[in-house]
């Protein structure tokens, strides 16, 4: 239902042709992006999602040299019901992905690749939910640093001077990112309409079935992405949204 109350987040941009999506895990996106993913595709926009990790040290009752390519295949189908055919892994080991100049020069690379105009990621903070609350939780380590090296890297791409062996892998420098689009924040801006495209998001987590099936508390996948969407709709005033803070670049 709409809300009655005033707004408080402005539409999120949509003059834009080219979306990346940046993220440390397989499941990273599915947590709310992958509704805004679905919308965005309906509307003809080109989405590529790149993971700095496969996710490897997920399932804690599978070794890591078969969660991994069970989970890039998860993700790659988590992609597909969005309408994402472009999924990369970077190979940074799951879980101590640390913030270095190595993982911004491949995320630099990786924007150089893509070359678009708009990169949405998760939280780099250092909790999930007010930090003044008391039931704020820890973000990882891994979202911290890849969500901050994201950022940095939206600016790094369009440098020539920064990585310059880039330039001898044939990268030309992009600075045609406009914006980072930052999803489950404390603090977000704007929020993307995502009403109608609830179902896809459902069955894009879903599709992370082994990892979801080997975690200790059993998730509903359905309620836990509702009550996202209408936190996020009541910001925007529409039924159901997904919030994000926009930084420009
Ligand atoms: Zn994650």
């Amino acid at each position: 239902m709409s809300s009655s109350t005033t707004p408080t987040l402005q539409p999120f941009p949509e003059d834009w042709e080219r979306a990346l999506a940046i993220v440390a895990h397989p499941d990273d996106i599915e947590y709310g992006i992958a509704m805004a993913v679905a919308r965005w595709t309906g509307q003809g926009k080109q989405v590529a999602y790149v993971l700095a990790t496969s996710g490897e040290a997920g399932i804690d009752g599978v070794p890591p040299d078969e969660a991994g390519p069970l989970r890039e295949v998860e993700q790659r189908a988590a992609g597909e019901i969005v309408g994402v055919d472009t999924v990369e892994f970077l190979g940074f080991t799951d879980g101590i992905v640390p913030y270095d100049l190595e993982l911004r020069s491949a995320l630099a690379a990786a924007i150089r690749r893509h070359r678009p105009e708009v990169i949405v990621t998760i939280n780099h903070e250092l909790t999930f939910g007010p930090a003044d609350s008391g039931e704020a939780v820890l973000n990882m380590a891994d979202h911290r640093h890849v969500g901050l090296a994201a950022l940095d890297a939206a600016r790094d791409a369009g440098n020539r001077w920064i990585f310059t062996d880039l330039l001898d892998e044939g990268l030309e420098p992009w600075d045609g990112v406009r914006f980072v689009g930052i999803s489950a924040t404390s603090t977000p801006t704007h929020a993307v309409d995502v009403t109608g495209h609830l179902d896809a998001g459902v069955a894009s987590l879903d599709a992370h079935r082994a990892y979801l099936d080997g975690l200790a508390d059993p998730l509903d996948v359905r309620a836990m992405l509702t009550g996202f969407a209408r936190a996020g709709g009541e910001g925007l005033g529409v039924d159901l949204a997904i919030s994000f803070q926009v930084i420009r670049v």
